[in-house]
């Protein structure tokens, strides 16, 4: 046994001495953290804020999007302000002076606002309260037929005065506390770069008051961002490709309902031999990839590249973020010895055809 440890060692060893791409993880808990580094995690690249709204602060949450003054919307942000300090504290603690791409806040909203059956139930009770009925008429108002193309990412952020601005001085004021802390700042979902100056104005002007030095980028997870990837490089200073919403919005697939109601037709007609949401789609998501790494890099030549999409952590997905030129894969902590191995293979394929 302790032969077959030392030889994968050795094996790990090469590979991380070969591989060009880095290997990130996806984790947005201390403990995830710390499995990513055990792992060998060179960072977090992807951080999803939204997990730090649910459970206790569920409330805080619903008292936010359904405030109707400034007053109560504001004392929701600055509840929750000290609660994501402290999220990114045990973050950065971890992760040990590696980088840190915390994504601002992404949830599909249907998942944050209370079940609208459960609401009418109660409200069409003698128990009801006029808050009862407050909260019912507030949530059929955001009610989406759509959510994941709805109120999520960067238009959230845009809507809703202050959110944004909230989470990036957590980040700034646990940064300070924390020595060596290496935020990045990934907004989401974004597909104009208008978008992306909005809110990266403000989180720059932030983040230089507070003294503290952190990355702004994006996320290229809609087709229209990789399509106009020059414009955004212009204000993004990194890119982390979403490709499990680029998936979704290439082929029209919905992530949440699709794939039981026909994907096994399409494996029949050899459209595609495993799911494009596990290894990536070469000709039409792949193809938007491309567009983006080559637009963007012309546009600003030390643009960071990076995928922190489910694919991150299949291995060929990895060959392609290889060939691509990209910097990193991140992926779940479980996944990570597998992806520095592959990028080890990717990085010896490649010198290989490059000598014959
Ligand atoms: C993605 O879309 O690929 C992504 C990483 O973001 P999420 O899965 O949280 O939408
Ligand atoms: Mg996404």
């Amino acid at each position: 046994d302790d032969d077959l440890v030392r030889a994968v060692d050795r094996v790990m060893r090469h590979a991380d001495g070969v591989r060009r791409l880095g290997v990130r993880a996806n984790a947005d808990t201390p403990e995830d953290a710390a499995r990513a580094r055990r792992f060998g995690g060179e960072g977090i690249g992807l951080c999803r804020t939204e997990h730090m709204f649910l459970g206790e602060r569920r409330q805080l949450v619903e008292d936010l999007v359904l405030a109707t003054t400034d007053d109560q919307r504001q004392a929701a942000l600055d509840a929750l302000e000290p609660l994501q300090k402290t999220d990114f504290i045990g973050i950065f603690q971890a992760m040990d002076g590696a980088p840190v791409t915390i994504r601002l806040i992404d949830p599909p909203l249907h998942e944050f606002l209370p079940d609208i059956i459960d609401l009418s139930v109660k409200a069409a009770t003698d128990q009801a309260t006029s808050k009862d009925h407050e909260l019912l008429a507030a949530v059929k108002r955001l009610h989406e037929q759509n959510p994941m193309l709805g109120l999520r990412g960067v238009r959230l952020g845009l809507v809703i005065p202050g959110l944004f601005t909230m989470q990036v001085r957590a980040i700034a004021q646990a940064a300070k506390e924390v020595p060596g802390a290496k935020p990045e700042i990934m907004i989401p979902l974004v597909a104009a770069v208008q978008e992306l100056e909005s809110v990266r104005e403000e989180a720059a002007a932030i983040l230089t008051e507070a003294g503290v030095d952190a990355l702004i980028g994006t996320m290229i997870e809609v087709p229209r961002a990789a399509l106009t990837a020059a414009q955004i490089a212009e204000a993004a200073e990194f890119f982390s490709f979403g490709t499990n919403d680029l998936t979704q919005m290439a082929w029209g697939f919905s992530r949440d309902d699709v794939e039981a109601a026909f994907f096994s037709r399409y494996l029949d007609l050899g459209i595609f031999g495993v799911s494009p949401f596990e290894t990536l789609d070469r000709e039409g998501v792949g193809r938007l990839m491309r567009i983006a790494v080559e637009e963007g890099r012309s546009a600003r030549p030390d643009l960071h590249l990076g995928i922190c999409g489910e694919h991150g952590g299949d291995p060929d997905s990895v060959h392609f973020c290889h060939e691509i030129g990209l910097d990193y894969v991140s992926c779940s902590p479980f996944r990570i010895p597998v992806a520095r191995l592959e990028a080890g293979r990717a990085a010896l394929t490649q010198s290989d055809s490059d000598t014959r």
